[in-house]
């Protein structure tokens, strides 16, 4: 796959909107326009209809069967993990685990690596912009341990600043986690030379990628991280599916933590030998259709285009940011000039489930609230925002239904 492929020349949005089966919805008698795409996407057909398939003709435990059937699961799960680490570009099929999405590959570092090398006193950084699936596993183990969770600030504009970043890295830092898309302020972050930096100070780095595989490259070999976490869901695959992509270094210091079948050479009543690899880590039958289905989204979004896909997101994002700014009192959080297709906003003193609640009268379904990411309102000082989210279906037309509709909304609560 060439990664710097030309842009797609016509992006045939409309073609790609009907392979969405639920973009046809009416809610509340009208044209629904789904703009939540940072908390979940739609699905196409295509993955669908991958999931029907599987159970229709070969439904079959993995990895166990010496039947055809278990040989053809086995073989499409495996193929899968191939796609995996296809498209983000990684040295080996046996650095891609799955899991159940971020927050477990989260947990999966933080228990499977990280507790063993975690002591009194040690530090572990995050930034003020993660999502609480980025909090909360490192700091429950470093309560656990006694150690320090630090944290780096978030400007006005809702940016790290890079130029003071190492003032953060400590002989004390085990492990630095940072977003590489905030899903609250659109924020991309510079991660390359962020990771660079870190490993400057031998420090290894895990970066959150829940909101960047769905609208960007992301090559991991490029990036050189040691560890990257993406959820299905947000990537027009469907949930319960998520990846934790590991350097082959970092998954032979791993040891699992959670134990069970599938992931033994032997097992004895005195001692157990696990297998080598990314299958040491998806203890008993796993999300084996999902897995399937992830493979068919990647696939699918490859076949648009990555970068055709970011260009039509970056222009939705600076056409409503243009409409929006005409709003009287509004307040955009997340002003960086790099950014995602991501707004978030408070209009006055309106509260924002207010907002959410009319629109999604009009059949316009946005996100409200703190976006589970509370430390990062509390640095604004407000308790949450109305977020627009935009996906590879939607439309500058859209973007205009749901202006009509919060300057409707905005008269209704004034
Ligand atoms: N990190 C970020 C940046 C996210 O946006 C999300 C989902 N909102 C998560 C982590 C958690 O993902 P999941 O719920 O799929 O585990």
């Amino acid at each position: 796959m060439n990664k710097e492929a030309e842009l797609t020349l016509h992006y045939d949005v409309e073609k790609f909107r009907s392979q969405f089966p639920v973009l046809s919805r009416v809610v509340n008698g009208k044209q629904l326009v789904y703009f939540d795409n940072g908390a979940t996407t739609q699905k196409p057909s295509l993955v669908i209809d991958s999931i029907v398939n599987y159970y229709s003709s070969y439904n079959a435990n993995i990895h166990r069967g010496v039947h055809t059937l278990s040989q053809e699961a086995s073989a499409a799960y495996e193929n899968a993990r191939k796609k995996v680490q296809n498209h983000l570009g990684a040295t080996s099929d046996q650095e891609v685990i799955f899991t159940r999405g971020t927050t477990e590959s989260v947990n999966l570092v933080a228990h499977s690596w990280l507790r063993d090398r975690l002591n009194a006193g040690d530090e572990v950084l995050i930034t003020g912009m993660e999502h609480h699936s980025n909090i909360l596993p490192w700091q429950v183990l470093c309560e656990e341990k006694g150690a320090v969770l630090r944290v780096v600030p978030v400007t006005d504009s809702g940016e790290i600043e890079f130029s003071s970043l190492s003032e953060y890295f400590t002989p004390k830092t085990k492990l630095f986690a940072f977003t590489h898309v905030s899903n609250t302020l659109g924020t991309i972050n510079p991660a390359k030379e962020m990771i660079s930096l870190a490993h400057a100070h031998n420090i290894p780095v895990f970066v959150d990628g829940a909101q960047a595989v769905p609208h960007m490259w992301v090559d991991v070999q490029d990036l050189d991280c040691d560890f990257y976490a993406f959820s299905g869901h947000k990537v027009y695959a469907p949930t319960g599916i998520g990846i934790l992509y590991a350097k082959s270094a970092r998954i032979n210091e791993m040891i699992p933590y959670q134990s069970g079948g599938g992931i033994i050479k032997t097992v004895k009543f005195e001692k157990t030998e696990y297998i080598d690899g990314a299958l040491k880590f998806e203890a008993g039958t796993p999300n084996i259709e999902g897995a399937i289905a992830l493979g068919v989204a990647l696939d699918y979004v490859s076949a648009i285009g990555m970068k055709s896909i970011a260009a039509h997101e970056h222009e939705l994002l600076i056409y409503a940011t243009e409409q929006l700014k005409k709003i009287n009192d509004i307040r955009f959080i997340g002003t960086s000039p790099h950014k995602a297709g991501v707004i978030s906003f408070i209009v006055g003193n309106i509260h924002p489930f207010d907002l959410g609640t009319i629109l999604d009268q009009q059949a316009i379904a946005v996100r409200t609230g703190h976006h589970c990411t509370q430390p990062l309102m509390q640095r604004f000082g407000i308790p949450g925002t109305v977020r627009v989210s935009f996906g590879l279906y939607n439309t500058k037309l859209e973007i205009d239904l749901f202006m009509r509709a919060l300057e409707k909304a905005l008269k209704m609560l004034s």
